[in-house]
């Protein structure tokens, strides 16, 4: 018979049991956690984050530049917000660049992608603790250790391929002709028009969403909602694959301020499901899948989270099981 991954459930209050789940992490192991956009304050606190990671021994922490236009769009204002949001003890190692376009390409054999764009600086670590905030995300459904994994440790690159199946331009009414596109478009593919406004040269672009992160007024737009929510969450797991491969890898899912959508937004937002507690898992497809099961089981406002085609992609894929078994500690 095959053994079901295990899935240990922890109360928020007894959040020091997490010390005896976590692997045997070498010296200088790596945690992913999401910091939050400024003005968000329902990602998960410091505090907790602190309490987990003091069991570690010199944990550098991970992230990645943000798509849109945010203070999370350069490794320093992301640095910024991270100790606006009291994450200001630990070290942090942006591992796509100031400006997030420093990556590697990571060869898969997906339905979407053949290579996943990662952040250059995750090539030196092998060994990853994923702490996530479970909650709701417009594009996928929810968010938790798959789309911290996939979406959290892609360059900005490799954010737009999984956000957008049509080609990006440029809004002529927002644009203030500064020329800041045009001299940093790698492939020249950005021009002036008669009225000194920029449009892309499509058949040239390669989108590297270098022009999206220097645009000093956002007038370049993102075609949010291009890529449906199964595509999405499909994509997002390939990256995911991708960014777990060859490492040793250990999840924790916060599910606590559970709220209709994801700590990207730049907004207090309520929570629409009670407090559950902490999840861990050594599998990512499970921990999310048992995420969502108990979300489901505490107030039907999780239904519309919805994500089953990622998980069951995920699971064809490789990337782990949704066959669980639950553990209380
Ligand atoms: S995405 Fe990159 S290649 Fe395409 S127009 Fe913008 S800067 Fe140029
Ligand atoms: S960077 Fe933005 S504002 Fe400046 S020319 Fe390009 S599109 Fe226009």
């Amino acid at each position: 018979m095959i053994e079901k991954t295990k899935v240990f459930f922890i109360k928020l209050n007894e959040i020091e049991k997490i010390k005896n789940l976590l692997p045997e992490f070498g010296v200088s192991p790596v945690v992913k956690v999401h910091f939050g956009e400024r003005g968000c304050d329902t990602f998960v606190p410091a505090k907790y984050i602190k309490q987990i990671t003091d069991n570690l021994d010199q944990p550098t922490f991970i992230e990645t530049s943000v798509l849109y236009k945010s203070q999370r769009r350069t490794a320093s204002g992301h640095l910024d917000v991270a100790k606006e949001h009291g994450f200001d003890w630990l070290t942090i190692d942006f591992l796509d660049g100031e400006e997030g376009d420093d990556f590697i390409e990571i060869k898969i054999k997906g339905n979407y992608f053949s290579e996943c764009y990662l952040g250059r600086g995750l090539e030196k670590y092998k060994e990853l603790l994923v702490i996530s905030h479970f909650k709701g995300h417009g594009g996928s459904g929810f968010g938790g250790a798959i789309k911290n994994l996939g979406m959290g440790l892609a360059s900005r690159k490799g954010k737009l391929a999984m956000h957008a199946s049509i080609k990006h331009n440029i809004q002529k009414e927002k644009c203030i002709s500064c020329g800041s596109c045009i001299s940093h478009c790698p492939v020249s593919a950005i021009e002036f028009d008669d009225n000194k406004k920029a449009f892309i040269k499509q058949h040239k672009c390669i989108s590297c969403s270098k022009c999206i992160s220097v645009c000093p007024v956002g007038a370049v737009k993102i075609p949010w909602g291009s890529t449906g929510r199964k595509e999405l969450g499909e994509k997002i797991a390939e990256y995911a694959y991708a960014a777990q491969l060859n490492r040793k890898c250990f999840y924790i899912n916060f599910l606590i301020n559970i709220t209709k959508e994801c700590d990207c937004n730049d907004v207090h937002m309520e929570p629409v499901i009670p407090d559950i507690g902490i999840l861990a898992s050594s599998d990512p497809v499970a921990i999310d899948q048992a995420s969502y099961d108990l979300a489901v089981k505490q107030s039907s406002a999780a239904e519309n989270f919805n994500s089953d085609p990622q998980l069951h992609y995920a699971e064809e894929i490789g990337l782990g099981s949704r066959d669980y078994e639950l553990i209380n500690l």
